[in-house]
């Protein structure tokens, strides 16, 4: 069953034949339908998104000029701050907390009359691989319920695979946006390190965090990359970099793909049918006569180790502010004051978040710190040459988002190391700032989605959505849905 895209909706509402109030009745009856199965939302204020909808309605009917997304449904991340509501990061740590602020993303969003429907579920602080450790409850794959539909960024989109919303926001620190993109057949895509403003975005890895879209195709999230992208003085890794029209670069001829193939990103462990739908989509390349070229990344090796000391390092040292005094929950019954920090932190966070505050202090500590952290950030250089080498010869690298198909509930989840090694193809796009998406390539005998990641040069996310937009005229994976999303 095919579901209309963001811009389909954007169009129909501009044009008057579908009003926004539609389309989030719309949102809100599927959300009302599918949540009691897969638990996409942390929260969702329907009053609230219906009254926005109102007033772009109002809007368009006085003829007044509108925003790029006027009236379209988004969910976001729940570790997206809102000026309304709560952003929990799926934490009992954070569980009541409610911002003063919206993130700069959000603002971004509300200046182009985008309808925010609801917050969607995340692992605990955005870690993890399958949203399973989420304080409320894992969610759950629309194309098979007893799996999980990958994480951290779960319910973002689960939310856009059954139709809860035309697009939606994640956050990528080691590859939550294209993991779920690829386990629920959706499109996502992770900026370059400083594309995106992360303020109001709670920090997990802060040198590795990205904000990014999730939707439909290609050009979905073209739309939604250019209304959320650009400088922002509140974030001084933001980059003074022009904003190139996304959309309509797909439009421009593509002139000469090279597609970069490494036998690294192909290498052990790899599931024999992900591998077959990976390279059959390379060939998709060759045969709309792009040139396929090997290139070669040897530290590629060596990624899930460097991240899983930089992320669990920085997480230490972000997620050392709940104290139980300046945010969050507080023990109820503290014995003294030191106590007031330990019982906080026992009670609010849960066991993966301790795992990584664990870990994360021991490679920082005196002692560790050149033996762990300072030999990850050398070999985080290395990857990077890597990369740098590598696009000399190429605009794009192609292979498999995740080295296995969507996994079921439970099958990984007492096994960090296995836990953490879906994370293989992933992580190295953050550890070296690039921009790096997924997209729908095949399903699995099975009928569970698999993706292709693409990874490009800095701050060359039109290149990348460009040739991502060249394989979905060429296929029609992009434009399949899961069988609960059917009206
Ligand atoms: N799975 C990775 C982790 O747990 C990545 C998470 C993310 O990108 N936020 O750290």
């Amino acid at each position: 069953m095919s579901m209309s895209t963001l811009v389909e909706t954007r169009d129909a509402i501009r044009l008057k034949q579908v009003s926004s109030r539609e389309w989030v009745r719309k949102s809100l009856a599927r959300i009302e339908r599918l949540e009691p199965q897969l638990h996409a939302l942390v929260s969702y204020d329907g009053d609230r998104a219906m009254a926005a909808g109102q007033t772009i309605d109002d809007r368009i009917a006085r003829g007044e000029a509108v925003g790029e997304l006027a009236g379209v449904p988004i969910i976001l991340k729940d570790n997206l701050c809102t000026s309304w509501g709560r952003t929990t990061c799926a934490s009992r740590m954070l569980e009541k907390f409610e911002s003063p602020y919206s993130a700069h993303v959000v603002e971004r969003l509300k200046a182009a009359d985008a309808v925010i429907v609801g917050k969607a579920n995340l692992d605990e602080f955005a870690m993890g691989s399958s949203t399973e450790n989420s304080a409320f409850g894992a969610t759950r794959n629309p194309w098979n319920t007893d799996c999980v539909p990958g994480g951290s960024s779960g319910g973002s989109a689960v939310a856009v695979a059954s139709g809860m919303a035309a697009g939606s926001l994640g956050s990528d620190t080691g590859g939550s946006i294209r993991l779920p993109a690829s386990f629920c057949g959706i499109t996502g895509l992770k900026p370059t390190y400083g594309r995106v403003s992360r303020y109001g975005l709670v920090a997990y890895g802060s040198s590795l965090d990205q904000i990014g879209p999730l939707a439909r195709t290609a050009r979905d999230v073209a739309c939604l990359l250019k209304v959320i992208a650009g400088w922002d003085l509140r974030d001084s890794t933001s980059v003074h970099e022009e904003v190139p029209d996304y959309p309509a670069v797909l439009d421009k001829p593509l002139g000469g793909l090279s597609v970069g193939y490494a036998e690294e990103c192909f290498g052990e462990g790899l599931d024999a049918e992900v591998r077959k739908l990976a390279e059959a989509a390379i060939e998709v390349y060759r045969a709309a006569g792009a040139q396929v070229r090997p290139v070669h990344l040897p530290h590629l090796k060596y990624a899930i180790a460097c991240y899983y000391v930089v992320a669990t390092a920085e997480a230490s040292s972000n997620l050392a502010r709940y104290d139980g005094v300046h945010y969050g929950l507080r023990a109820a019954a503290p014995k003294d004051y030191v106590d007031v920090y330990c019982s906080s932190r026992e009670e609010g966070f849960g066991a993966e978040v301790k795992r990584r505050i664990m870990l994360g202090t021991y490679v920082l500590s005196s002692g560790y710190y050149d033996a762990y952290y300072l030999k990850a950030l050398k070999v985080r250089t290395l990857i990077k040459q890597d990369f740098d080498r590598a696009f000399e010869d190429v605009d794009v690298i192609a292979g498999p988002t995740s080295p296995v198909p969507p996994i079921r509930l439970g099958e990984k989840v007492n096994d960090p190391l296995a836990m953490y090694l879906m994370d293989v193809y992933t992580v190295s796009a953050n550890l070296a700032g690039l921009p790096a998406l997924s997209m729908p390539c095949g399903l699995t005998g099975s009928g569970l989605p698999v993706g292709l990641q693409l990874m490009g040069k800095p701050f060359a996310e039109d290149r990348l959505l460009r040739a991502a937009h060249e394989y979905q005229t060429h296929t029609d994976w992009h434009t399949r849905a899961p069988a609960v999303s059917e009206p």
